[in-house]
């Protein structure tokens, strides 16, 4: 570029000359008149000048940098609450913008970054350095604290014992023979020297008490040795933190209040002891004792008084948490058919069964009533099938009702002679209202003169259609007496089984229905259950309607012991507290505390709380009706058979 004079390069940078002049003097150039020439450096002396001088100039001259300081002042407690150090950590950033630096500033950067990190680092070890030998100092200091006071305990001990052995010349050797094989059980090494640090430390104490050596030995040494804690190495200073913290404020609990609850249990809600509410009782006026069971509405009171929130626990929740925990996944399998033989006294329900069984139990009959274990399996050379065997008098018509639920097909006898009577009817309304499938045993066939059709009609008039009629129930002609058709009846039971697609899973606890129980003199309640999924082995724990119980023992059909019973096998066991009624449900349960929780909840043990609302109710409803001038009396003769129906 060519040179310029002062005045061109005031054109140039459009200033005035006068102006540029006056900057260049300021510059340190020597220019005066607008002719003299301006050489390359000059301008670039001026050019630096004016950038430093200016703001703008400046900014884009220097490489661009933010400096942070940050001071932080942490407070540091050692050795529990005594002794606070205070940390003070000073940081400073210096954010710079790398492309215009240059490299000399770049190092210089990176080494006074490097300086402030050492710096830095250096300050945290010291603090670190710093509270350790803090920390070491203060467990010194309290590990020689513990020493003197077990030494003067010790001292003062040894002078107690040697002035009752002055005062008491009798008992002076009696301590010594005594305390001998404490302190040699004490120190096998050398007999009597004690060996730990505070009898070390005791020992000067005791020879100025003029104690001779084996003498003077604390009796209570072993006992404070074994309750006093054992001394601790030295931790590393975070491992000293406590993890618990006391609570500054009041806990306060949401208490679910059952129905019914024992003092004990109540405490563990609301995770105080049991004396703390027994005690806020007291005071309230109500002794109670910790296995007393409190009805909900003082339970509550007791709740509120101790500054918890109690509400009204769901009751069946107690039920469900139980058996919603047991898990019945697995693969399925088919299983045997269910079946309930039912139909009028005298039809020969149990003749027909005994053909099926090949086993004759009409003669053990006793006054009419069938006498034997209320359900079997039997193997009929076409599949296996179950029988649940329910008397059919018309006393036992809820038992039938409830075995009709536990039935998968019902197999309907009607004699040929005699036709549709009151149970046959109601044989099939209990079918019907249960949604089980009915095959039709017309009985009897071998009989002369029998008339297949009118028991037909009569069965269609109940509307028990047979398949030949356009309807779906089988109607199989059958004799007990001969065995005729049976063949044919226990196919048309296998074959609505199929139909019906029965699984159940085996590897699954079991669960099922009570067919029946009693209580037996030498063996205590014995009930008959069909299980109806899963595999119920012996010692299993059973909850069967308000009863529960471990399986002590398992019998088939025929009083053979035996140890699992897979789905639709019926069999008898032993051990349940109790006799649950037939028709009852059972579940094999995991834990036998919840089991009896359940059960305790079926049998209402609390049957004071429910009659005294029964009762609160019954004055409620007298008061009501106070006044009305209306009084019904109704005369009942109640008798009864058996028990749960
Ligand atoms: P349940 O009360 O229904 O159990 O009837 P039972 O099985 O006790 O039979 C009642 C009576 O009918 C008995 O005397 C049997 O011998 C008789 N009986 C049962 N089935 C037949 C049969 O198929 N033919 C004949 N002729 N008599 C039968």
């Amino acid at each position: 570029m060519a040179e310029l004079n002062v005045k061109q390069l005031a054109d140039v940078v459009d200033v005035p000359v006068e102006r540029l002049l006056q900057q260049m003097n300021a510059a340190g150039l020597g220019h005066g008149a607008e002719s003299d020439s301006v050489s390359e450096d000059e301008k670039q002396t001026l050019l630096g000048f004016l950038k430093r001088s200016h703001g703008d100039a400046e900014e884009s001259a220097q490489p661009r940098r933010i400096t942070l300081s940050r001071k932080t002042t942490s407070t540091l407690k050692v050795g529990g609450s005594r002794k606070t150090v205070n940390v003070e950590v000073r940081k400073k950033r210096t954010y710079v913008k790398r492309e215009e630096m240059s490299p000399e500033e770049r190092a210089a950067e990176e080494a006074a970054n490097k300086a402030e990190e050492d710096a830095r680092q250096r300050a945290e070890a010291e603090v670190a350095d710093k509270r350790n030998a803090v920390e070491a100092e203060k467990i010194k200091v309290e590990d020689d604290k513990r020493r003197a006071d077990e030494a003067a305990t010790q001292a003062a001990k040894e002078a107690q014992i040697k002035s009752e052995q002055g005062s008491k010349a009798s008992a002076k050797a009696l301590p010594v023979k005594k305390e001998a094989p404490a302190a040699k059980k004490d120190a096998p090494k050398r007999k009597g020297a004690p060996t730990t640090d505070a009898a070390r430390t005791a020992r000067p104490a005791r020879r100025g008490t003029g104690v001779k050596r084996g003498q003077g030995f604390d009796p209570s040494y072993n006992e404070r040795r074994l309750k006093a804690p054992k001394r601790q190495k030295l931790k590393a200073p975070s491992q000293l933190q406590q993890s618990f913290e006391r609570p500054t404020a009041a806990v306060v609990h949401d208490v679910p209040v059952p129905e019914a609850i024992s003092v004990s249990d109540l405490a563990k809600l609301m995770t105080i002891k049991a004396a703390d509410i027994i005690k806020v009782m007291f005071k309230m006026g109500a002794p109670a004792t910790i296995n007393q069971i409190l009805d909900q509405d003082t339970a509550l009171l007791v709740v509120e008084e101790m500054g918890h929130k109690g509400h009204v626990a769901d009751e069946s929740s107690i039920e469900d948490r139980v058996l919603e925990d047991i898990d019945y996944q697995g693969s399925e399998e088919a299983r045997a058919p269910v079946v309930t033989v039912m139909g009028h006294v005298d039809h020969g329900k149990t003749s027909l069964l005994d053909h099926i069984r090949k086993t004759r139990v009409t003669a053990g009959e006793s006054g009419g009533i069938t006498q034997h274990i209320g359900a079997y399996h039997v193997e009929t050379g076409h599949g296996m099938i179950s029988f649940l065997d329910t008397p059919g008098h018309a006393a036992f018509t809820a038992m039938r009702a409830r075995g009709a639920q536990a039935t998968d097909i019902v197999i309907l006898v009607v004699a040929a002679d005699d036709g549709v009577m009151p149970q046959t009817i109601e044989a099939i309304q209990h079918a019907r209202a249960a949604g089980v499938p009915i095959v039709v045993a017309v009985n009897k066939i071998d009989k002369e003169g029998v008339d297949l059709d009118r028991v037909k009609n009569e069965l269609v008039a109940k509307e028990v259609v047979p398949e030949e009629w356009g309807g779906d129930v089988p109607f199989i002609p059958v004799s007990a007496k001969t065995g005729e058709g049976i063949d044919a009846l226990l196919d048309a039971v296998l074959l609505q089984s199929e139909m019906l697609e029965l699984t159940a899973v085996p590897g699954a606890p079991a669960k099922g229905v009570v067919v029946e129980s009693r209580l037996d003199k030498g063996r205590g309640a014995v009930s008959t259950l069909l299980v109806q999924n899963g595999t119920l082995c012996a010692g299993d724990i059973v909850l069967a309607g308000q009863n529960y119980g471990r399986v002590r023992a398992m019998l088939d059909e025929s009083g053979r012991p035996i140890n699992t019973a897979g789905p639709s096998i019926p069999v008898e066991i032993l051990g349940l507290d109790g006799t649950p009624d037939a028709g009852d449900e059972f579940t094999v349960v995991a834990d036998e505390k919840k089991a009896r929780e359940v059960a305790n909840f079926r049998q209402g043990k609390f049957k004071e709380i429910k009659l005294a609302r029964q009762q609160a109710a019954k004055l409620d409803n007298l008061f009501a009706n106070m006044g009305a001038n209306k009084v019904s009396v109704l005369n009942i003769v109640l008798k009864t058979d058996v028990r749960g129906d």
